[in-house]
């Protein structure tokens, strides 16, 4: 596929100025330089984007069970309310009278999601899941100071935790005490006893966790912290499989972050924006980050604030996708929502267990985990061979290699969105590959077929990265 560059041709373009009454305008500072500026006729021009958008995988055109990012169908009425020009064509330096449309969103949407992570506020700046964590970490450290315990400097994070989560704990000054998974996968409660104590700041707990099971001891877990002076953070970016169900709030946790461009259905996967609010128990709420808008409860006085961590409000588009969502499903759809996600997971994992080896004994909440071990043993054909085969039946892969803990993983998040139709030819697709990798285990090595690039050498790519065009 030829570049725009490439497709330029001198005197071609997309627009067409009158040639008379205009008046002369002379610039103050005139570019020396030749700006380089493809020339293409605007059909040309359409041609071009359509193509490479038929070359994008995206929820629309297939199932993408990409684990740990929840790739659901986005309801198009989410995008619909997202372009009113009273919402969209507001800007965040108006006078908050002008747009109190926009406050009342942040009003319900704040109440909603308190409801249903069982909180007692929420601050809506951060932009993303990583960045809510970085934010509650922050909080947490304020109030441990706010208390004069300034000796609280680690974070106990336990190995099936998503990696933002010690990345966070680092980037916001703190130790990371790593703790493992007993065999089942579940915290090692024994090995947590071992390291609580008067240095402990927090623990974070991912739940369901990176395994997709939902931790069983999670009361104990929350009383042994607090009984310790810490406090508990809870990774709620997969609360997909929860939602309705049961509450963080109500589990002991003190603050929490949520992925509205995971749970909340805003299209992501192309880099953004999204949005990754925290919700708290009034202890911590004197410490969120600071807000202008009227919705927190009892926090006009916000001295302790950790301040701003984003320029004004967050994201307010994706807060308002997330608040359509909640009010056209209702409080029972949000649970049926969940409860469809984890039944899909269990009926495709039992799908593929038989075929890609078992993982886990228990049922799984919302994402599963398959692992190409023993296969890469019997015939060499490894987790990253399997994901490239299945782009060329079109279906995007599953996450593979994380979690760190399982062997040549391959994580499937198949969510509520997908028709046990659906379901069922990704399982046929899926034993298809077995079948042709044991006949022919080169054919693997060398997919994909269908795409405009074979294998592409990784390690390469992220090591020299060329993202520049270079004319000759
Ligand atoms: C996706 C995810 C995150 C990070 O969210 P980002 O928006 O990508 O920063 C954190 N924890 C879990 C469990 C996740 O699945």
């Amino acid at each position: 596929m030829k570049l725009l560059y490439e497709l330029s041709k001198e005197g071609r373009n997309s627009f067409q100025l009158p040639t008379d009454g205009i008046k002369d305008y002379t610039l103050c500072e005139k570019r020396t330089s030749h700006v380089r500026l493809p020339d293409v006729a605007e059909i040309d021009l359409h041609r071009y984007y359509q193509a490479l958008s038929k070359r994008v995988h995206c929820i629309e055109s297939g199932f993408y069970p990409l684990g740990s990012c929840t790739m659901k169908y986005n309801p198009k009425i989410n995008d619909v309310v997202a372009s009113l020009p009273g919402f969209a064509e507001i800007h965040p330096l108006q006078d908050l009278s002008t747009v109190k449309g926009a406050v009342e969103v942040y009003e319900l949407l704040n109440r909603g999601l308190c409801e249903v992570t069982g909180m007692d506020a929420m601050s809506f700046q951060p932009a993303a899941g990583a960045h809510g964590e970085f934010t509650a970490l922050l909080a947490i450290r304020a109030y441990h100071h706010h208390h004069s315990d300034f000796a609280r400097t680690k974070v106990i994070i336990p190995d099936s935790a998503h990696g933002t989560n010690p990345a966070s704990a680092v980037m916001a000054g703190f130790e990371v005490v790593s703790i493992p998974s007993t065999p089942e996968g579940f915290v090692d409660i024994e090995a947590l006893k071992k390291v609580v104590g008067k240095d402990t700041a927090a623990l974070m707990l991912t739940n369901p966790n990176t395994l997709g099971k939902f931790e069983k001891g999670i009361k104990e877990i929350t009383n042994i912290i607090h009984e310790h002076g810490g406090l508990v953070y809870y990774d709620g970016a997969n609360l997909n499989a929860v939602m309705g169900i049961v509450r963080p709030g109500d589990m002991g946790f003190d603050i929490v972050h949520l992925n509205l461009h995971k749970t909340f259905s805003t299209p992501h996967g192309g880099g953004g924006p999204g949005s990754g609010p925290i919700g708290c128990k009034k202890i911590l709420v004197p410490f969120l980050p600071k807000t202008e808008l009227p919705y927190r409860c009892g926090t006009e006085e916000q001295f302790d604030s950790v301040g701003k961590v984003r320029s004004f409000h967050g994201n307010f588009l994706v807060s308002l996708r997330a608040l359509v969502y909640m009010i056209t499903l209702g409080g029972k759809g949000l649970r049926n929502a969940s409860e469809m996600a984890v039944l899909n997971a269990n009926y495709l994992y039992k799908k593929l267990a038989p075929l890609y080896g078992e993982t886990a004994d228990t049922i799984c909440m919302h994402e599963f985990i398959v692992s190409a071990e023993s296969i890469n043993k019997e015939i060499g054909v490894r987790a990253i061979d399997i994901a490239k085969g299945m782009m060329d039946k079109g279906v995007h892969p599953p996450t593979i290699y994380f979690p760190l803990i399982v062997k040549e993983a391959m994580m499937f998040e198949p969510t509520e969105t997908e028709s046990l139709d659906t379901l069922n030819e990704v399982a046929e697709k899926m034993k298809e590959i077995i079948g042709e990798a044991y006949a022919d285990p080169q054919a693997l090595h060398d997919a994909p077929k269908s795409t405009p690039i074979g294998r592409a050498d990784e390690v390469m790519a992220a090591r020299n990265l060329i993202l520049r065009y270079r004319f000759h």
